[in-house]
């Protein structure tokens, strides 16, 4: 890991008003200091590092040798891979690896890997004991750049996605993009779509930039992932930071996804997350250009950088009145009136709540195309 441990480190701070702050740090080869970082801002002879049965095996080593190296004693909790197993049954058994081991008030919860682990990870910290240290260590690059950043944990019940959660803000957050190598490559594409939002929402150089180096990402260059997780790591915190409890502008982050969630819905999820915000991203900007906030150039731009990223931009199949039926049912709803984040240009965006139906579905409609 020394190679690793001779690339800059990149630190983001996040403040929450009322709340001790945290670090975001990214850094290749983090992994293998985790211990050191923990010894250094916790102080607890035992941490429980809860992963899943994909991560485990390829990272996990790295983790649990630098925690005995640092001196703390390791209790590992596995969780089965995977969105259909985010429930509280799946939980269960955490608790009762975790209870029996005396953790105590200061003992912290690692969480080794994707958005499902961050979540449930995150959730047992919030409530095993009232509350213990929690401490990200995403291995997505969807759960690097948005899941393990702005304290939201939780779990899916049978009525709908993350309904049952808390908000339980880490101590810090360790970002090793080396983790990305051994991620199948749908996932990276995946976490682009999410790069792709935060700058579409918040920062049109930032666009620029991923416009010329989004290759980079796919081939895994190092350096580019550093930046571009720092980069989205940045515009995430600072979106958290101005509203913490998502009552307000964290609804941008929502951004492709009313139409994205109704086509993941419709489709019983045989289109992925990333995909879906995909091509929720295209049918709003088709709504921003119909209604002039968008010039056709800045659209055509993100369709061809969602396209570049391996994400679809067409090709839909479902019944555009499916989609618009599931988007009534999304909590994006605010009393009884569809709430759509739409660009406002590139860089920017608008909430409206008036867009009339026949151009939702106008939007629905293009993505056939
Ligand atoms: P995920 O956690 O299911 O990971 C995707 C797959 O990749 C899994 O099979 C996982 O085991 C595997 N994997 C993870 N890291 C790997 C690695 N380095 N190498 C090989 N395989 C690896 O999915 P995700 O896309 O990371 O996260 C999606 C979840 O995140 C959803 O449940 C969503 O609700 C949640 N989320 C939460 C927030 C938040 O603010 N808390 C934000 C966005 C998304």
């Amino acid at each position: 890991m020394l190679g690793g441990m001779a690339q800059t480190e990149r630190k983001v701070s996040i403040n929450i008003a009322g709340q001790a702050g945290y670090d975001i740090l990214v850094r290749p080869g983090l992994l293998a200091d985790a211990g050191g970082w923990l010894k250094a801002h916790a102080r607890s002879a035992k941490a429980i590092v809860v992963s899943d049965a994909n991560v485990f095996p390829k990272h996990g080593a790295a983790v649990v040798q630098s925690l005995m190296s640092a001196g703390i004693e390791p209790i590992v909790a596995m969780l089965p891979a995977g969105e259909d197993h985010k429930s509280l049954a799946d939980l269960l058994p955490v608790y009762d690896k975790i209870l029996p081991a005396r953790v105590e008030r200061s003992t912290p919860v690692l969480a080794l890997g994707g958005g499902v682990v961050g979540d449930m990870a995150g959730f047992v910290a919030a409530t095993v004991l009232r509350g213990v240290p929690l401490v990200q260590i995403p291995t997505t690059l969807l759960a690097m750049v948005d899941a393990s950043v702005g304290g939201k944990t939780g779990v899916n019940h049978a009525a709908g996605k993350n309904l049952i959660g808390a908000f339980h803000q880490p101590i810090g957050v360790l970002i090793d993009p080396l983790a990305l190598a051994t991620l199948p490559a749908a996932e990276l594409r995946g976490g682009l779509a999410e790069c792709i939002k935060h700058d579409i929402i918040r920062d049109a150089d930032g666009f620029a930039r991923l416009e010329a180096n989004i290759h980079r990402a796919l081939a895994l260059d190092m350096v580019y992932l550093a930046d571009l997780i720092s980069h989205n790591v940045a515009i995430k915190a600072r979106v958290v930071e101005a509203d913490p409890l998502e009552r307000g502008e964290r609804a941008h982050l929502n951004f492709g996804h009313t139409f994205g969630h109704a086509i993941e819905t419709v489709s019983r999820h045989s289109y992925s997350h990333g995909q879906c915000v995909a091509l929720g991203m295209t049918a709003a900007c088709f709504l921003a250009e119909k209604l002039k906030l968008l010039d056709e150039s800045d659209r055509r731009r993100v369709v061809a950088v969602i396209a570049r990223a391996g994400l679809p931009t067409g090709g839909l199949t479902l019944a555009t009145r499916d989609v618009i039926d599931a988007m009534g049912f999304d909590k994006k709803v605010a009393a009884g009136k569809l709430r759509l984040i739409l660009p406002h240009g590139i860089g920017h965006v608008v909430i409206r709540d008036d867009v009339a139906a026949d151009l939702v579905a106008a939007a629905v409609e293009s993505l056939r195309g």
